[in-house]
C-alpha cells in the first residue's frame, strides 16, 4: 500500500488524524505515516484483528498474533489511546482532554470498543473466557450475527462433547447475507447439534453471570453452566452528533460520504470503513480498499499537484466468509453460497491472522 512518491520532510508535513483503530483507521495510518504527521486515536493501545476473536476464546494463544500494539506498524506516527468525543473545523477533541490539530482527518470508528484498553487485560480476558468455556458442560449464546454463529462454531468443534444452544431474535441466522447462506449456517449448527432458537431473545437486563436458567421471550426455558451476549455492536457515531459533522450522520448514524470518500461539503474530512454509508456489506477487506483509496488522495492533496483528480471509490463484487470452525466456513459471492471445506481451507485455518500482519508490516 505504500508507494506513489517520494517521502515528505518532516517540517513540511501536513497534520492527518486519523480516528479509529480498527483495520481501516491502522491501515490508513500506517500507509501514509510516511508522507504525513500521522495521529491514530483509538481507545485501545492495539489493533485487533476482530474475525480472529472468536478462535481466541477456544484457544488464547491464537490472539498472541492477533493482537498487537498501534506502536509496533505506526513507528513514524503518533498513537492517542483516547476516545474521541467531537469534532470541530480545525481539531479533533478527546474524552481525556487532548485537542489535537488537524489538516486532514479521517473518521474510522466502525463499531463501539467494548474491549479492554491494555493487551495484556485483552489477552486475560480470552484466558478467562477459555475457561468459562472449559468448565461448562452447556453454553448459551445469545445472537445470531457473525459473532454468534463464528462462537457456536469454534466452540461446537473444539468441544463437540458441551450442548450449545443460540438464541437469535430473528427469523433466520447472519441476517445480512441471503437466505439460502443463511439456511446452510443452519443446517451445519444443527449437523454439530448445536440447538438454535429463532424469534427469540433472552432480556439482557434480568440475567446475571451466576445464572444456569433463562427464559426466552417464547416462554422456552434454556439450562446453560455460562452464556455469552453476542450481540451486534452499535456504529460508532455518536461522538459526532453535535460536531460540525452532525449533518452528514444518516439515520443509521452512518457517515455520508462521495465517491473519493469524502465527507461531503468537507474538503479536508474523509470516512473510512464500517462508519460509511457506502451501499456494500459491511466487511473488512472492502474497509482496507477504502484505506488504499483514501491513502491515494491524501497523497495527492498534500502533493498540492494541481488539476490532479481524486481516486474514486468503486464498490466491487462483495464476497463473505463466516467460518464455522477450524475447518469449515460458509462463503458468499454473487450468485452462489458454499459452505464446508472448500471455503474452510481459505478462511477458517489461519484467518488471515498471517495476511493481515504482513499488510501492517509485521513478521508472521
Ligand atoms: C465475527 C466476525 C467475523 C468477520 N469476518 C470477516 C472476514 O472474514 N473478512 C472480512 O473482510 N470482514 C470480516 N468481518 C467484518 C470486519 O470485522 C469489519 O468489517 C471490519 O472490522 C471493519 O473495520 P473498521 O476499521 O471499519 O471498524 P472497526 O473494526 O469497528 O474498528 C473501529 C475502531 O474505532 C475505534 N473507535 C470507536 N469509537 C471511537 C471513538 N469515539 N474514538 C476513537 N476510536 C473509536 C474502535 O476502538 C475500533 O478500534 C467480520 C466481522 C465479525 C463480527
Amino acid at each position: 500500500m505504500d508507494g506513489g512518491g517520494e517521502t515528505v520532510a518532516s517540517a513540511t508535513k501536513q497534520k492527518v488524524v486519523v480516528v479509529g483503530g480498527g483495520i481501516a483507521g491502522s491501515l490508513l495510518a500506517r500507509s501514509i505515516q510516511d508522507y504525513a504527521d500521522v495521529t491514530l486515536i483509538d481507545p485501545k493501545e492495539y489493533f485487533e484483528i476482530p474475525w480472529a476473536s472468536l478462535r481466541s476464546k477456544v484457544d488464547p494463544s491464537f490472539a498472541d498474533k492477533a493482537l498487537f500494539n498501534h506502536s509496533e506498524y505506526l513507528t513514524n506516527g503518533r498513537v492517542i489511546i483516547s476516545s474521541a468525543n467531537s469534532v470541530t473545523e480545525t481539531k479533533v477533541l478527546t474524552t481525556d482532554g487532548h485537542e489535537v490539530p488537524y489538516n486532514y482527518l479521517v473518521v474510522a470508528t466502525g463499531h463501539a470498543p467494548f474491549n479492554p484498553r491494555c493487551r495484556r487485560d485483552r489477552m486475560e480476558q480470552f484466558q478467562e473466557e477459555n475457561i468459562k468455556i472449559k468448565n461448562s458442560g452447556s453454553i448459551l449464546i445469545i445472537g445470531g450475527g457473525p459473532t454468534g454463529v463464528e462462537l457456536a462454531g469454534e466452540i461446537a468443534v473444539d468441544y463437540p462433547e458441551k450442548k450449545v444452544t443460540l438464541v437469535h431474535n430473528g427469523p433466520r441466522l447472519l441476517q445480512f447475507i441471503s437466505p439460502g447462506a443463511s439456511k446452510k449456517a443452519l443446517d451445519w449448527l444443527k449437523s454439530k447439534k448445536v440447538e438454535v432458537l429463532l424469534e427469540q431473545s433472552i432480556g439482557l437486563g434480568s440475567i446475571s453471570e451466576a445464572d444456569k436458567t433463562f427464559m426466552t421471550s417464547a416462554g422456552e426455558t434454556v439450562i446453560a453452566d455460562s452464556y455469552f451476549v453476542c450481540l451486534d455492536k452499535h456504529v460508532a457515531s455518536s461522538w459526532l452528533q453535535e460536531s460540525v459533522l452532525k449533518e452528514r450522520i444518516n439515520r443509521m448514524g452512518r457517515v455520508m460520504v462521495d465517491e473519493n470518500l469524502r465527507v461531503a461539503g468537507h474538503r479536508n474530512v474523509f470516512a473510512i470503513g464500517d462508519i460509511t454509508d457506502i451501499q456494500e456489506i459491511k466487511q473488512g477487506y472492502l474497509a482496507q480498499k477504502h484505506a488504499k483509496v483514501v491513502a491515494k488522495n491524501l497523497k495527492i492533496l498534500m502533493n498540492g499537484t494541481k488539476n490532479k483528480t481524486l481516486v474514486k471509490y468503486k464498490p466491487s463484487i462483495q464476497v463473505a466468509m463466516i467460518s464455522l470452525g477450524r475447518n469449515s466456513a460458509l462463503a458468499q459471492v454473487p450468485f452462489l453460497t458454499m459452505a464446508g471445506s472448500l471455503p474452510g481451507m481459505i478462511k477458517s485455518k489461519h484467518l488471515f491472522v498471517d495476511r493481515t500482519r504482513r499488510k501492517m508490516g509485521l513478521e508472521c
